[in-house]
């Protein structure tokens, strides 16, 4: 992969991370602190957990800023990145408050373009591929302009996420800002949290509990999942493409499961009197999704390496751990220890 250290200068780089505290923000904050860069990261804690970090809070070329992107970046903060995976991504986590989701994808993506725009840098958002709503064209390509119910219940994220790519664009065409959208596909691995209520999580916390397997539907729909080391690499693999590519870049696993067929999976793996149980399909669920990766291999290089089989059993071994299995929602004490031990600058 290209050195993402250096920049022309041969200054370290600074990347400001939002959302680095969740499941893949913090798997990026670890891998570019890993690759030499200063991070900045950014996070509300709204589904991000302080524990996340721990291994980061030591780290000279680490910093936590607690701030909700709704709020104004701090002008005097200088990044060369900036890469916004600010949102929540769970269905239940994001339906839980619908305008703040929306508000975080609008309001926040112009904040945070704003900043890359100031100090000149690259930015690099996390669309998904929720813009296709529920594709009537499969696999997806990225020109399709998909298949979204605007106003029902998963439409504050798929919109919200929809109106964040216009505005990258926007800004690309009128302020000359260099932007990379990634349209991320199901990411499933370490640091999910237990209580997320995405499949992956759900399935496993269940089989490794003895509880039924929740399958919403008949369980025919499919997914394809992608494992976060993968993810992780297509997002530093798309930053530092010398060329941003002139639009948004499907990342994901093309192996398409149904939802049946990855439970049949976590049966296999995990030792367990589970059975499924059927509940009903919520509104809107999309029936089908596996991306079309060719762009993502032409322009940028890039195709995902972790098949199912292999992604699964450390994702098992995650949430039979302590730390996987603890649902700790940030409180004002652990808050308060991340951010001294994380170094949170009260000037910032
Ligand atoms: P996550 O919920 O674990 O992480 C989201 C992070 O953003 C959390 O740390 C949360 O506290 C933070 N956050 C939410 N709203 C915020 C706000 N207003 N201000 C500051 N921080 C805020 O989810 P994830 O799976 O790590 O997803 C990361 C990004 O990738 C999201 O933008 C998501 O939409 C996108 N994405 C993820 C997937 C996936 O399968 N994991 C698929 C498609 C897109
Ligand atoms: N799903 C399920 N049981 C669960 C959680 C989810 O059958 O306990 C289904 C859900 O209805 C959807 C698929 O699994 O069809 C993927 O759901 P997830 O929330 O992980 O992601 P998304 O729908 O956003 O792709």
């Amino acid at each position: 992969m290209r050195s993402v250290r250096s920049a022309k200068n041969g200054a370290t780089r600074s990347v400001l991370v939002a959302g680095g505290a969740g499941f893949l923000g913090s798997n990026l904050c670890e891998r570019l602190v890993a690759e030499g860069m200063h991070v900045y990261c950014m996070d509300n804690m709204l589904t991000g957990r302080p524990s996340n970090l721990s291994g980061l809070s030591r780290e000279p070329r680490f910093t936590l800023i607690e701030q909700d992107v709704c709020d104004p970046v701090p002008a005097r903060l200088a990044v060369d990145r900036v890469m916004n995976l600010a949102c929540a991504a769970s269905p239940p986590r994001y339906q839980a408050d619908p305008v703040h989701t929306m508000m975080t994808s609008v309001l926040g993506t112009r904040n945070l373009l704003d900043h890359a725009k100031r100090h000149g840098a690259r930015f690099l958002q996390a669309s998904t591929s929720e813009i296709y709503g529920d594709p009537e064209e499969h696999p997806q390509r990225e020109d399709y302009w998909g298949n979204v119910n605007p106003i029902g219940p998963r439409a504050c994220y798929d919109e919200g996420k929809r109106a964040a790519e216009t505005l990258c664009y926007d800004y690309r065409r009128t302020e000359g800002t260099d932007v990379r959208v990634a349209r991320i596909f199901n990411t499933y691995g370490p640091r999910m949290r237990a209580d997320d209520g995405r499949i992956v999580s759900n399935l496993i916390c269940q089989a490794l509990a003895g509880e039924p397997l929740t399958i919403y539907g008949d369980g025919e729909q499919t997914r394809s999942f992608c494992y976060v080391d993968d993810m992780i690499a297509g997002f530093l693999a798309l930053m530092e493409a010398p060329q941003a590519p002139d639009g948004p870049v499907n990342l994901g696993n093309p192996h398409e499961f149904s939802i049946l067929q990855l439970a049949e999976q976590v049966l296999d793996l995990v030792p367990t009197r589970s059975r499924l149980v059927f509940e009903p399909l919520p509104q809107d669920d999309p029936k089908r999704r596996r991306p079309d990766i060719s762009r993502a291999e032409r322009l940028i290089g890039w195709r995902p390496r972790v098949p199912l089989a292999e992604g699964l059993p450390p994702t098992i071994r995650w949430f039979a751990s302590a730390e996987g299995r603890a649902g700790d929602v940030a409180t004002p004490e652990t808050t308060q220890r991340t951010r001294a031990a994380a170094g949170v600058s009260p000037t910032l």
